[in-house]
């Protein structure tokens, strides 16, 4: 899942989006070894949210309201700035349902191979809006056909500002996908909340929760870790109120 998320972090400079000042990470990577010693990024989960930013000054206000120290990282691919915080829920404003856009993408060596909604393409070319295909296939179809790389699996952005005193520190991105099952549960709570944000017109709260899971899987081996879990909280206006 974190590889797609790097993936999708260099493929948003040519989006439709305005530029935005950092982007909340659930994990991140950090370099390690395959069996041959060669380096490889593994994902890592973390209890707590991790913001990203080119932005040292934007980092340093996230770190006083989150916590946290701002430090380089460094990937096979990339070194880039981030604040690992102290906070396991980010409070943030979605401030219309287009702020929210969730997609099947299917990744090529040059960035999306495949991208639409399920119905039609919404990759920005000359294809969008037209079929794409998808429609004809089930929920279970689809599934299988992302995890054999056939077809797109999900993929959530959420451009958001930060609730309360963080308001100031300009647009966030919250990047979700691949092909775990997670992905498309996450897909759905997507277009909740979007319907969410449809049906109040006007901003709404999210909250982004780290979550600690633990299961057995069939061989018998523990797999922990810690899982996002977002969820509209009513309107912002509303939140504002009962915080007075
Ligand atoms: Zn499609």
């Amino acid at each position: 899942m974190l590889d797609s998320i790097f993936e999708a972090e260099e493929a948003e400079n040519a989006s439709k989006y305005e530029p935005h000042r950092f982007t909340l990470n659930p994990g991140m990577l950090t370099i390690g070894e395959d069996k041959n010693g060669k380096p490889i990024d593994k994902p890592t989960s973390l209890p707590t949210w991790r913001f990203v930013s080119e932005d040292r000054d934007t980092l340093s206000a996230l770190a006083e309201l989150y916590g946290g120290t701002p430090e380089e990282f460094t990937t096979t691919k990339k070194t880039g700035l981030h604040l690992i915080s102290e906070a396991p829920t980010i409070e943030a404003v979605v401030h219309s349902p287009s702020d929210i856009d969730s997609n099947l993408i299917l990744w090529g060596p040059h960035g999306p191979a495949h991208k639409c909604d399920g119905r039609v393409y919404t990759s920005r070319d000359e294809d969008e809006g037209q079929p794409c295909g998808c429609e004809r296939f089930t929920p279970e179809e689809l599934r299988a056909r992302a995890s054999s790389g056939k077809g797109g699996a999900p993929f959530t952005e959420y451009e958001f500002t930060l609730a309360g005193k963080g308001d100031d520190l300009g647009k966030g991105k919250f990047i979700n996908g691949g092909k775990e099952p997670s992905n498309w549960k996450a897909s759905a709570t997507a277009t909740k909340i979007r319907n969410a944000a449809k049906r109040a017109g006007e901003p709404i709260l999210v909250e982004f929760l780290k979550e600690f899971y633990s299961f057995t899987t069939d061989t018998g081996q523990l797999r922990e870790g810690y899982r996002a879990v977002l969820s509209a909280k009513g309107t912002y206006s509303s939140a504002v109120a009962e915080n007075r």
